[in-house]
């Protein structure tokens, strides 16, 4: 690729080993916590996926740990990471290793590909932090940073992963691929760039023009509007909660939600009651989908179950809170 800035591998790295983030993953890079830690940071931002993944190692220790746990438990570990596909594939991928001769992780970037969960980011990421195989891992930080120091508005793909191969340092492709990481997510970020500090600025294009953050340009994500209503059915003995079906919510507990407007009535029938009073309006934004939801409440004598005692998302936490039965 003729004409492409490249980060420097001696100041990069050099600098990774001076300011990189002390991560107790990054101590013994063993293939389960390393894992573990990219799948909770495949959506998470470290701030709170740090608390997740030391609340889910201190439990699961061992691949083996979880493979032997339930869904459930797993998913109340996971309860307000968002993205629960992850924690159903995580839990899905512990017991499909388990169940192998011998249980381990594999270091074959193709095979680690072939379990749930785990795209081509994501096995370059272990099997180049645990295994030292020299393979890139391209994520949003390494694209943006391809991005800036060529001053490309629009990066393609295949570019994008060109560039990085022939970046890496195959003598520490991990370090590598974690360093390049780093620098997107304490230097190189997304709105403010701290060029005065960065490593690789030498040659930066974007950096002499009048706006770095402007490179790559954003794309304007759409979202479907949902205007519905959600009822909070509750008794001395709880709230009445059933566990959702479905890819985002899936296996989380849940109040009864319709997602018609006009979807009230229909809503008291299928659960018997009448007369809920309205209680609050929330809120919520998924990936692809704004939630506005009218909340009504009704107190019935008997049913429903403890809200803490299940996994439940936090769109329905914020239910709850609104009709104020947060704790049950
Ligand atoms: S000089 Fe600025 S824009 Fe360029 S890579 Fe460094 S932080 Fe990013």
């Amino acid at each position: 690729m003729e004409g492409r800035v490249y980060p420097s591998r001696l100041l990069l790295l050099d600098w990774y080993d001076h300011y990189a983030r002390e991560l107790p993953w990054r101590e013994n890079p063993e293939p389960w916590p390393v894992l573990l830690s990219e799948f909770i940071l495949q959506q998470t931002k470290m701030e709170v996926g740090l608390g997740y993944w030391k609340k889910m190692y201190k439990r699961f220790p061992t691949l083996h740990e979880m493979s032997i746990s339930t869904l459930e438990e797993v998913m109340l570990l996971w309860q307000g990471c968002g993205y629960y596909a992850r924690a159903r594939n995580l839990h899905k991928l512990s017991v499909i290793i388990s169940s192998r001769d011998p249980p381990i992780i594999p270091s074959d970037p193709k095979e680690l590909e072939k379990l749930p969960g785990i795209g081509p980011y994501t096995s370059a990421a272990i099997a180049s932090i645990s295994f030292e195989v020299p393979i890139a891992a391209v994520d949003g930080n390494v694209k943006r940073i391809f991005s800036r120091l060529n001053a490309i508005e629009h990066p393609n793909s295949t570019d994008v992963q060109e560039w990085a191969n022939i970046s890496l340092d195959e003598n520490r492709p991990g370090d590598w691929n974690q360093a390049l990481m780093e620098l997107g997510a304490i230097v190189c970020t997304p709105r403010a760039p701290k060029c005065n500090s960065c490593p690789v600025s030498e040659n930066c294009k974007a950096r002499f023009t009048d706006d770095p953050a402007k490179y790559p340009a954003s794309k304007r994500r759409s979202s479907t509007k949902v205007n519905g209503h959600a009822l909070v059915i509750s008794s001395p003995e709880g709230i009445v909660l059933s566990q959702r079906k479905g890819s985002q919510l899936g296996g989380l507990w849940g109040v009864p939600i319709t997602e018609d407007p006009n979807g009230l009535e229909a809503l008291c029938i299928d659960h018997k009651i009448h007369s809920p009073e309205k209680v609050g309006e929330i809120h919520h934004a998924f990936s692809h989908r704004d939630f506005h939801l009218q909340v009504w409440k009704v107190d019935v004598l008997k049913g429903g179950i403890r809200s803490d005692s299940v996994p439940i998302s936090r769109l329905d936490q914020r239910i709850l809170d609104a009709a104020g039965c947060g704790e049950s």
